[in-house]
């Protein structure tokens, strides 16, 4: 063959590619080393397969991938010994960017496919991101072949000359730009073939390492890479340390065990290969830094799949490597392709499968690591339909004494006492182990069962799962008193009547704390029951939680807190306070009724008198006198609080009983709490 120098012209679609290469198509500068690095291991693939097939006959000596960093020249070199090429292909593969050597080739050898990393957009002219000039020293495989030398300056012209070259394959000269030095340190390197080359399937060194053969120090290159990293391997192959031990290789600043792992392996429809791993999930879903890593044929590609799994198996670690994901499209894009629908449900598939084998062949284990899989868990059924209905068999409720059950055993277990007069199955619930303690315990007196539902998206997962069972409901222990938290017929005679009822409102009323809204309630309880008790309604404290998590519910966010006081009118206490309160104050109070009595009396006879007439007919002196009648009741309406209230800052047992009942919500605090004791002491000592 004559030496065919020449000049020429690269075709490319317009004129000025390369400056939109530099600025615009990557986003990424540094992902040119990957590129390069990506294309190298291509060669050497392909060289194999070649061998492998008889194609190639010659040695295939040594086929480490080489990196080298000039810092006086400026320039980076990534050298294979893989197939490399003559002119005729520098021209047609490099120079008409619209053939892609990888593939004609994947035509030829489709069933060697996955041993050939495939296409990332541009491919080696990513190099021109970082190079003021790049050279390809090549040498084809084939026998006889003639090395070349091409050399192009980042705009369409190039030069293409024979040269002398002993060894096969291909050096990649890269004449780093001014802007771009940073890419010349060892430590830049370092980290991008870290990040990018990790688990290449071919050895790639960059640097030397010392090491000790037969006693003596010798000095070789260092391998950066693992050419076989467990997910590559079959299951049967590895052994749980194996995994463990990936896992440290993947993450090696994380030194918590993961829970489990699951091996994933698809040829069909897609081709999909990896290893998830479950990581001890903290209470702070936000903050879980291991990302899952995707690679394509062993080269990493991103660590944010957010559009690839569903959200919640963001939460997962590991690695997930195929080559049927599309990359260079946007993130909605992705989400609406076939392809990775479909791998994001098998994903979702295999790891609810998995979970509900441990749960079935490992109870025990399960039931260990529970805590640190639940908010995982939650997160899948409260965002996925499908993992929802598989985990209802395997999602665990943890009570207060620390079993765990799932839904179905639960049932059986709290059907019996704890259905309500309407059929529904009440589940009861603490969120706060010790706040509600005296709640949890009047609950297990009366034979009920109390889970703990304390964690950061338990609130969300009740509400969800409510909607999704059929006559059950969930009710914090504090949302009622005891013998009204699970609504049974038979309940208690009041031992007050309704007049005592108004009188001890008005009494217990005026003591009460200015700062949060109290509702006072009388409730028939047991004579043992607790005089006083508060209370927060279920719904409207959800409402505010809710809300409070960022949910839509804000109108209630914005009401105050608001809790019932609720008064046992049957403990002994009570009765004692109504009889002292009519010994004390029973005459006024019977005066005050009188003048109120006459005085109603007076304004309904008025009413009756004007009823069927209109505005305009009704005398003013009429009108008058209505007014006065009514300021007038007023008036001794709010005397008789007057008294009441006097009544009620008199008796010390009044704000004694408040008291006890915010005290065993945890909600005696400060000045409050140090009054109450002082009066403790003078109650005990009278
Ligand atoms: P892609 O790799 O996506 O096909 P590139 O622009 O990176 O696109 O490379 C174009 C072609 O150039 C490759 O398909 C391959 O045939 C050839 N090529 C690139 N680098 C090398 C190399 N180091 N050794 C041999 N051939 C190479």
């Amino acid at each position: 063959m004559a030496n065919k120098s020449k000049k020429g012209k690269i075709k490319v679609t317009g004129e000025d590619i390369f400056p939109i290469i530099k600025k615009f198509l990557y986003s990424d500068h540094e992902i040119f080393l990957r590129e390069l690095i990506s294309n190298a291991v291509d060669a050497t693939q392909k060289l194999k397969i070649l061998s492998s097939k008889g194609n190639y006959k010659g040695e295939l000596g040594d086929l480490t991938i080489r990196i080298k960093a000039d810092k006086k020249a400026k320039t980076i070199t990534i050298s294979d010994a893989g197939i490399g090429m003559d002119a005729d292909e520098i021209n047609k593969y490099i120079n008409q960017i619209a053939f892609s050597g990888a593939e004609e080739f994947l035509d030829k050898y489709k069933d060697e496919k996955n041993a050939i990393i495939g296409h990332f957009g541009l491919g080696f002219y990513s190099s021109f991101m970082v190079s003021e000039k790049v050279e390809i020293i090549s040498k084809s495989y084939k026998d006889d072949s003639i090395a070349v030398r091409w050399e192009c300056d980042g705009s369409p012209n190039f030069k293409l000359k024979e040269i002398e070259k002993e060894k096969r394959g291909t050096d990649i000269v890269l004449h780093i730009d001014e802007d771009s030095k940073d890419f010349l340190e060892d430590s830049k390197i370092t980290e991008l073939l870290n990040k990018y080359c990790k688990f290449l399937p071919v050895e790639i060194a960059f640097g030397k390492e010392e090491k000790t053969e037969d006693g003596k120090k010798i000095e070789k290159d260092k391998i950066v890479n693992n050419t076989s990293p467990a997910w590559t391997k079959k299951p049967s192959d590895l052994s749980d340390e194996n995994y463990k031990d990936f896992y440290k290789e993947l993450y090696p600043m994380t030194f918590d065990d993961p829970l489990f792992h699951i091996h994933l392996n698809v040829d069909y429809p897609f081709n999909l290969t990896g290893i998830l791993y479950f990581p001890k999930f903290t209470n702070n879903i936000e903050i879980q830094k291991n990302k899952i890593q995707l690679y394509q044929r062993q080269v990493f590609v991103t660590d944010s799949v957010e559009g690839i799994v569903p959200e919640f198996m963001t939460l997962l670690h590991g690695v997930i490597d195929s080559p049927d994901i599309p990359l260079n499209v946007s993130r909605s894009y992705l989400q609406s392709d076939k392809n990775v629908k479909k791998i994001s449900s098998h994903i979702t598939k295999k790891v609810a499968d998995r979970l509900k084998e441990i749960f079935t062949k490992e109870r025990e284990d399960f039931e260990k690591k529970w805590q640190d899989l639940k908010v995982f868990i939650e997160y899948g059924m409260l965002s996925d339909e499908k993992f929802h209905e598989k985990a209802m068999k395997f999602f665990l409720l943890n009570n207060t004494e620390d079993k765990k059950f799932t839904f179905d055993e639960y049932e059986e277990l709290v059907k019996p006492n704890q259905t309500d007069k309407d059929g529904n199955i009440i589940y009861l619930y603490t969120t706060d182990k010790e706040g509600q303690y005296s709640f949890i315990e009047e609950a297990k007196e009366k034979g009920y069962d109390v889970l703990v539902m304390d964690g950061q998206l338990d609130a969300h997962f009740i509400n969800n799962i409510e909607t999704k069972m059929q006559g059950k409901r969930f009710t914090r222990v504090d949302a009622d008193v005891i013998d009204k938290l699970i609504a049974k017929e038979d309940g208690f005679e009041s031992k007050l009547s309704s007049d005592d009822e108004a009188n001890l409102n008005s009494v217990f009323q005026s003591q009460l704390p200015k700062d949060t809204t109290f509702l006072v309630n009388f409730e028939a309880l047991s004579e043992t029951s607790n005089p006083t008790i508060i209370t927060q309604n279920e719904f409207m404290r959800r409402m505010k939680d809710m809300s409070k998590m960022g949910g839509e519910a804000s109108f209630y966010g914005n009401l105050p807190d608001s809790y019932n006081l609720v008064i046992n009118s049957n403990h002994k206490l009570v009765s004692e306070l109504k009889d002292k309160m009519y010994d004390k104050i029973g005459a006024d109070l019977e005066k005050f009724d009188k003048e109120i009595n006459s005085l109603k009396t007076d304004i309904e006879a008025l009413g009756k008198l004007q009823k069927d007439k209109k505005e305009e007919e009704i005398p003013q002196e009429e009108k008058d006198k209505k007014e006065e009648l009514n300021k007038e009741l007023s008036k001794v309406e709010n005397d008789k609080k007057e008294i009441l209230s006097k009544f009620g800052n008199s008796e010390k047992i009044v704000n004694q009983l408040i008291d006890l009942g915010l005290l065993a919500n945890n909600m005696l605090k400060g000045e409050s709490l140090s009054k109450f004791v002082k009066r403790s002491i003078e109650l005990i000592k009278s």
